[in-house]
């Protein structure tokens, strides 16, 4: 293939296997995304046109603007207090974070009493936040995870496709059971999947999954709820939101998500390691499950479609596009498609509010 990329961290996971034996997916996957120094977050240009992918907000400033709007919002409806910390977990270029804080700065006491907090492993994406960010004038902290985030205020928080990033393991019903997926050598030294001897937690494996036919693959997503369970134990402790956006499903269901994406066209999973954004559906059922830590719990999951049109995308759009040319405001059209239409990214992408149950959210709780 020409436009294949070598992929240096292909030989280093060969050897890896040879030593240590298969790999399980979800080690894989770390690896793929975070090797230090060949991790695809770490080396490569995710984003845009001339990247692997584009983002509900590099797509417009409609989609910030919203979840700016919201949060404002959120923050009124927990008593607007003051200091509050506004946390994004992998924030990409910032752009979700700039158009956040462009509608912050329409509430002067908000913008005054905030912090941002940026979840973010890569060191390159850290140097694009902050040139993206600087000229805000709002403070800024780097984490490497939720282990340093304030323990001392409420937290307004906001993940745009950062769920999905997270590594999956999977398990595999082989007839005597499941098995858990993992990836071993072919005769030619090249990568393959096969059945690892791990098998599945019973408590991974709802009633209606228990006859899953032979071959059938189930995801699990251990580190996704582990995050969401030490973030809804903070929302109990110390107060605040979080607003979870993904593409993912409802109810846990068999069927195998994982999928590498490069220059915007899927690329086989185990083909160049590193040189492939690799994601996986995010299981909504499984991650309000962990967000439970009363009174802190998730709210009944929205579309985005649904989410950004209750929240005024349609008005948006119209007050953004009022003075513009035609072609711009065709594009904006565009953009608010891309954003909601069912059969663009307005179906398959969930929204999921979690907050103490007292706390009333704007799109989801009853005014
Ligand atoms: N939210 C952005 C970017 C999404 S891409 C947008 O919508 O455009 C995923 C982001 O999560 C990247 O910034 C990536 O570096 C970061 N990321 C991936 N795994 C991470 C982890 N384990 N901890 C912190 N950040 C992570």
């Amino acid at each position: 293939m020409p436009d294949m990329p070598a992929s240096p961290l292909l030989d280093r996971i060969v050897r890896l296997i040879e030593t240590q034996g298969p790999m399980p997916v979800s080690d894989y996957m770390a690896r793929c995304l975070g090797d230090p120094e060949h991790g695809y977050y770490m080396q490569a240009e995710p984003f845009g046109r001339s990247g692997d992918f584009i983002t509900a907000p590099e797509v417009s400033q409609l989609f910030g603007e919203i979840l700016g709007a919201w949060i404002v919002h959120a923050w009124e409806a927990i008593g607007a207090p003051d200091p509050v910390a506004l946390v994004e977990f992998g924030p990409g270029r910032g752009t979700l974070s700039a158009d956040m804080l462009r509608v912050a700065r329409l509430r002067p006491a908000f913008l005054k009493a905030l912090t941002l907090h940026l979840v973010e492993t890569s060191p390159r994406l850290r140097a694009a936040q902050k040139k993206t960010l600087e000229d805000t004038g709002v403070t800024i902290r780097w984490h490497d995870s939720t282990a340093t985030l304030p323990d001392d205020r409420p937290l307004l928080i906001v993940a745009n496709e950062f769920f999905d990033a997270l590594p999956i393991r999977q398990f595999v019903q082989g007839g005597a059971g499941w098995r858990e997926r993992c990836i071993g050598l072919d005769e030619a030294g090249g990568l393959r999947f096969q059945a690892g001897l791990a098998s599945l937690d019973e408590a991974d494996l709802p009633p209606h999954l228990k006859a899953a036919p032979e071959g059938a693959v189930l995801e699990t997503q251990p580190v996704a709820n582990a995050i969401m369970q030490d973030l809804a134990g903070r929302l109990a402790g110390q107060g605040g939101a979080a607003l979870v956006v993904d593409y993912g499903y409802g109810k846990t269901a068999v069927g195998e998500t994982l999928q590498a994406v490069r220059n915007h066209k899927p690329v086989p999973v185990l083909e160049t390691p590193g040189k492939a954004d690799l994601t996986a559906h995010v299981n909504f059922e499984a991650l309000a499950r962990a967000a439970k830590a009363p009174p802190v719990a998730a709210r009944p999951l929205m579309t985005q479609g649904d989410f950004l049109l209750r929240l005024g995308l349609l008005e948006r759009a119209g007050q953004l596009g009022a003075g513009r040319s035609l072609a711009e405001q065709d594009g904006i059209r565009d953009d608010v498609e891309r954003l909601a239409a069912p059969d663009q990214m307005g179906e398959l992408f969930k929204v999921m509010a979690v907050a103490p149950q007292d706390v009333r959210l704007a799109a989801f709780d009853a005014a």
